[in-house]
């Protein structure tokens, strides 16, 4: 039987420094068939002399590529303040690896209608990460997404994180939750997204998040893992072979 079932891919650059660059990036991807468009303007850097993201004013630009694009936004928010000010205009809201455990944002975003894409915490159990979840439900907001991005480990070599793609089979059976992969911040280098987003469709994922940039050596965060239009092609095109797949 052939499976109707499409995964979300979820595509776009790290973070981005003018209106130009990010319009550039969405308008190549909404060209792909690419619905839901990720772009981070309040980033979460390890470093605090590392650029931080347009912030406020990058919101603006996520808003006006949202109206003059017609595409979805998906965006981290950081803060509670954010959650109030930009909450209910973006279509999802990204809650990051380093924020799983901020218990009064996730009661925050609860209170929203807006999806929300929870980030599994670099060291967090399955069993957290899912309480994590609870949080937001029960301010009433049900509509959650887990998003695997890699765990810390002791074999990781030069690559970021290790991907656990257990997570997807174990979600599926345990939670009603749609799981989603992100093979960028889990390896942290380009040449491994494509494999990783292949192993996590066949895995059964409900969904990717990618970072993509149409000159990745030119990306301001987060350049060593983001890949080309050209390997975002190759993962679309075999999404569309392996749905159709009899499975
Ligand atoms: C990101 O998606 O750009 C990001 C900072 O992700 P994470 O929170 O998983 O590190
Ligand atoms: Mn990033």
């Amino acid at each position: 039987m052939n499976s109707n079932k499409k995964q979300i891919i979820i595509a776009g650059p790290c973070t981005f420094g003018s209106y130009e660059e990010l319009y550039h990036i969405a308008e190549l991807l909404k060209q792909k068939g690419i619905e839901y468009f990720r772009a981070g303007t309040f980033k979460m850097r390890t470093n605090p002399n590392s650029f931080q993201g347009l912030r406020d004013e990058g919101m603006e630009m996520l808003l006006k590529i949202k109206k003059e694009l017609n595409l979805k936004i998906v965006t981290e928010l950081t803060s509670i303040e954010q959650v109030r000010k930009y909450g209910n205009k973006i279509d999802i809201i990204q809650i990051g690896t380093r924020n799983m455990y901020n218990y009064e944002l996730l009661k925050e975003v609860g209170k929203t209608k807006t999806t929300v894409m929870l980030k599994r915490a670099f060291s967090a159990t399955y069993d957290e990460w899912l309480q994590a979840a609870e949080y937001i439900k029960k301010g009433g907001n049900t509509s959650i997404i887990l998003c695997e991005r890699g765990v810390r480990n002791f074999i990781s070599g030069d690559t970021r994180n290790i991907l656990d793609l257990q997570t997807v089979p174990y979600m599926k059976k345990n939670t009603n939750y749609p799981i989603f992969v992100d093979p960028s911040h889990a390896s942290g280098l380009a040449y491994m997204v494509e494999p990783m987003s292949k192993a996590a469709l066949v895995a059964g994922a409900d969904g990717l998040l990618i970072e993509v940039h149409n000159e990745p050596e030119k990306s301001l965060c987060d350049a060593k893992q983001t890949i080309d239009m050209e390997t975002i092609d190759r993962i679309l095109e075999f999404q569309k072979i392996f749905n159709n797949i009899d499975k």
